[in-house]
Order: structure tokens, then sequence, then C-alpha cells
């Protein structure tokens, strides 16, 4: 049982980074509002305690990382999440991205491939939302037993489009993977047209953590 808690402090913290995120063209409001309302805080170790509303990527265990806030920002707004939403995300980590999923009200089905993360996100997650379902398999083989999905979010380096991702997509959804090699990626945006017709956009720069697993990276 986690037994920290949020408090002022923080609140005032996260409205600081709120203003931040929005001065850096993040501007729909319910992303906003669902950045100051979850306690990045609690989905990091004591010791980072001081810095979760540092606009930065941050250790957790296993040598994975928390992503930087304007990155989480960055991916949900690009998705345009609306309540009802299911929204598979590969990647939980420690669950800070399914939180702000699920405080927009998306019904978030969540991957994890490494189990101390996936049980230690179960724990928080369990006590913030209802609306999040988690799981431990390869993520780039997505769920097939829970889709489609209206938006998947991949939130780890993928060498290439995850073909069983974009299969497991809803006529007229929108995907969002960061492609590249191990050191950078390109953000791409994917729409699937209602007639199955798939575009692709380029969103920028970012680095993640290498997606591992059979349609990803394989681990040495
Ligand atoms: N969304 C996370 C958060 O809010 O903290 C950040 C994710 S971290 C940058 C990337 C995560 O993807 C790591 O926890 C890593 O173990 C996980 N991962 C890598 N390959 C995976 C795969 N094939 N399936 C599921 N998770 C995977």
């Amino acid at each position: 049982m986690n037994t920290r808690k949020d408090s002022y402090k923080h609140q005032g913290q996260r409205a600081q980074l709120v203003k931040l995120l929005n001065t850096n063209k993040i501007n729909d409001k319910n992303v906003l509002m669902a950045m100051a309302n979850v306690p990045r805080h609690l989905f990091l170790s004591k010791d980072f305690e001081d810095r979760a509303y540092d606009d930065v990527a941050l250790p957790i265990d296993e040598d994975q990382t928390i992503s930087q806030p304007y990155t989480v920002a960055f991916q949900t707004q690009t998705l345009e999440i609306k309540p009802g939403d299911k929204v598979l995300e590969i990647g939980t980590g420690s669950g800070y991205q399914a939180a702000v999923l699920a405080d927009m009200g998306a019904d978030v089905y969540s991957v994890e491939r490494i189990e101390k993360l996936h049980k230690q996100a179960k724990v928080i997650l369990s006590q913030l939302y209802k609306n999040v379902k988690l799981f431990l398999s390869d993520g780039t083989m997505g769920l097939p037993d829970k889709a489609p999905f209206d938006k998947i979010i991949v939130t780890a380096a993928a060498p290439k489009i995850p073909e069983t991702l974009l299969a497991q997509l809803k006529p007229g959804g929108m995907a969002i993977i960061p492609i590249g090699d191990l050191k950078l990626q390109k953000m791409i945006l994917i729409k699937k047209s209602v007639e199955n017709i798939i575009t692709q956009k380029e969103l920028g720069d970012f680095r993640f953590v290498p997606l591992i697993g059979k349609d990803g990276w394989q681990k040495n």
C-alpha cells in the first residue's frame, strides 16, 4: 500500500509545470488539466520526489525512465484523447502516462514487459483510477483479445512501425510511436482512415528507451 500523499506544495509545483507546458505549445485544456491533477511524484521513488515537477525524464527501476512531462503532454495532445476512448499504451513504466490518459476519461489498456514495473504501477494506479487495466506481456504484439482500439500510444523507441499494433487500430483511429535508432527517434503520428488507409506524419525528434520484443528491438 502506497501511503505517500499529495500536498498543497505539490499542487503548486504542478501548476508551475502546467504554465511551462502551456508556453511550450501544449494548449489542449483537457491535457493541461490532467497534468495539473495527476500527482507525478507518487510514480517516482522518494529519491526523485523533489524533481517530480521539473520538466525532465527521470530514472525509475530496472534502468527505465518516466517520460518527460512535455513528452507525455505532447503524445497525449496529438492523440486528441476524448472521454470513453479505448486507448492501448505500450510501455506502462511508472504508470504516469496511463494515469494522465485515465484522468482524461479514457479507458486505458497498458502493457509492460518488466514484471517489477508492472506490479509497482498496479499498486499506485489501483489507488487512483478505475479505468486502467494493466497487462504483463510483450507489447509489440498488442492485446489481440481486447482489440480494436481508438488510439494507440507507444512510449518506447521502435525500430519500425509494429504492424501487429496497426492491425489492432480501429478505422478512424490514431497511433503515436517514436521510430528510429537507439539514440534518437522521430515521433510518428499514424492515422487509419475509415476506409482503412494509413497515413503518417513526422512530428520531431525525441529520445526514448528501447521497445524490446518480437516486433521491436531484440534483447542481447
Ligand atoms: N509510459 C511510461 C511512464 O509514464 O512512466 C514511460 C515508459 S518508459 C520510457 C518505456 C517502458 O516501455 C519501459 O518501462 C519498458 O520496460 C517498456 N517496454 C519496452 N519494451 C516493451 C514491450 N515490448 N512491451 C511492453 N513494454 C515495453
